[in-house]
């Protein structure tokens, strides 16, 4: 009889998860994985990633028709209506799609869900569903919630004071939106509530969006982003609210001291960020600790300081998003199976689904001139021809290059399709490229990216269209 009921368990079915357990089979591994929630996909497809995208897509193409840009291309539509209930059933049918294609994928390699929330009660062995269940490598990707707002309590049913879940769902366009905390979530589900009408106000701690961004992008995307209506309460702290019949009256003061003051919303969005889940876990059982923030810490290869025991995704530090869970995933799975997995977390991609989009990977100039000196080229999206053409004139590229040796340290770009744009850079960055490896890289025109390439041109020397 095997020593263990499985070579590998993974606690958790969201990116990180599912990924880990489907790669760990690939490689000859019997894998379980515990998840419980009803659906696999984790928070990224059933409250995250693939909802807010379903909704953004749909409410931007709603936005065109309704704000004349469609008009403006020889579109004309003459009686256009929302019709919300059909936009949120394809949201979660797009949900549905996709997590249940999770579940065929665990079936086709063998993967066996084990249903219910998992603890551990000892060494290699761990509590689900009533059973408990052996084995000789436990991989914890238990993920995030919501982080919670002292003073602001979320009820989702009510629809009042939701956090980013309520959101997602909302069945009325409200009046008035408060978003509070300016990151990327309330931003997406800010622009989603706006283009369908509901007046968007950020109240945000700090005194700029997008925390953890380059500068100039920060300040780029807020000019974009007032000029398409959102308002700004910036420098400004949240200190309760109060559902009531007509609406919510939020209390707020400038962050710096000073008097306070009410904000009335019809519906107020709590987006300050989220927090690793490990309540329950019974991490004591087995002796792991957790770091000041809450999180679990491993080595590059994903092993935490109890042998047998890996973790990786939004419970581990570094960026919360769904591609670096992915890749973690794939990379303690290949460890486990004694290959070498490495994830570069240095050149993790960060996208912010807006229109336009904003992308980043690498330095941020900020930090790039404090690790020394660097050339910086940029290029605006205005005389990008494919952009102009297309009516889609915000924006810029920004290639960020050491002075010395010309390598990209970062790449920084607001152009309506960045987060694609992204791909190329963060490849050329991992095969370590100069700004002239970029620069001489021939580009298809007509195409948004040839803004990357005039970007680093402009590095060196000149770039054509400017
Ligand atoms: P999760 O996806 O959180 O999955 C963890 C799973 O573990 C959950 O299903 C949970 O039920 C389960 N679990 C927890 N504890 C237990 C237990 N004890 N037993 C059994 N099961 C357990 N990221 C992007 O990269 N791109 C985006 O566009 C993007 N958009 C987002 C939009 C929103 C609104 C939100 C909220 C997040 C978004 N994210 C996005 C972030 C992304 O969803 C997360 O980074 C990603 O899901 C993390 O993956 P994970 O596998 O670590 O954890």
């Amino acid at each position: 009889m095997a020593e263990y009921d499985y070579d590998v368990l993974v606690i958790g079915a969201g990116p990180g998860g599912y990924v880990a357990a489907i790669r760990a089979a690939q490689l000859g591994l019997k894998v379980a994985c515990a998840e419980s929630r009803e659906t696999l996909g984790g928070t990224c497809l059933n409250v995250g990633c693939i909802p807010s995208k379903a909704l953004l897509h749909a409410s931007e193409l709603y936005d065109e028709a309704a704000n004349g840009t469609l008009a403006k291309l020889g579109v004309k539509i003459d009686k256009m209506s929302l019709d919300l209930p059909t936009m949120q059933g394809q949201r979660v049918d797009a949900v549905k799609g996709l997590t249940g294609g999770i579940e065929f994928l665990f079936k086709k390699n063998k993967v066996t869900w084990l249903k219910g929330l998992a603890s551990f009660t000892g060494a290699n062995t761990v509590a689900v569903g009533g059973e408990t269940v052996t084995a000789k490598n436990i991989v914890i990707a238990t993920g995030s919630s919501v982080m919670p707002l002292p003073g602001v309590e979320v009820d989702n049913a009510g629809g009042q004071i939701v956090d980013s879940t309520g959101a997602l769902e909302l069945d009325k366009v409200p009046g008035h939106l408060v978003v509070v905390g300016g990151g990327v979530i309330g931003l997406e589900l800010g622009s989603v509530w706006r283009r369908l009408g509901s007046k968007v106000t950020v109240v945000e701690y700090l005194d700029q969006i997008l925390p953890g961004m380059d500068g100039e992008i920060r300040k780029e995307a807020n000019k974009i982003f007032k000029k398409q209506g959102f308002e700004y309460r910036l420098g400004t702290k949240v200190t309760g609210a109060k559902a009531g019949k007509k609406g919510v009256t939020l209390t707020v003061e400038p962050a710096a001291g000073g008097a306070a003051e009410t904000i009335e919303a019809d519906v107020v969005l709590v987006s300050i960020g989220r927090r690793p889940n490990t309540d329950g876990l019974g991490l004591d059982k087995i002796g792991l600790e957790l770091n000041k923030r809450g999180q679990i810490e491993t080595d590059h290869e994903f092993a935490t300081k109890v042998p047998g025991v890996w973790a990786i995704g939004d419970v581990i530090p570094g960026p919360m998003l769904a591609h670096k869970a992915e890749d973690e995933g794939i990379a303690v799975a290949e460890n486990i199976a004694g290959l070498t997995g490495i994830v570069n977390h240095d050149l993790i991609p960060g996208v912010v689904y807006t229109k336009p989009e904003i992308a980043g990977v690498g330095l941020t100039e900020e930090q790039a001139k404090e690790k020394g000196p660097i050339k910086v080229g940029k290029f605006p999206m205005m005389a990008n021809s494919r952009a102009k053409t297309n009516h889609e004139p915000d924006g810029f590229v920004k290639v960020i290059a050491d002075a010395e040796t010309d390598k990209v340290l970062g790449v920084w770009i607001i152009a309506v399709p960045a987060g694609t744009m992204i791909a190329q850079v963060v490849q050329a960055m991992e095969f370590g490229a100069s700004s002239e490896d970029i620069a001489y890289t021939c580009h298809a025109h007509p195409t948004h990216s040839e803004a990357i390439k005039e970007a680093a041109m402009a590095v060196t020397g000149k770039p054509i269209h400017m």
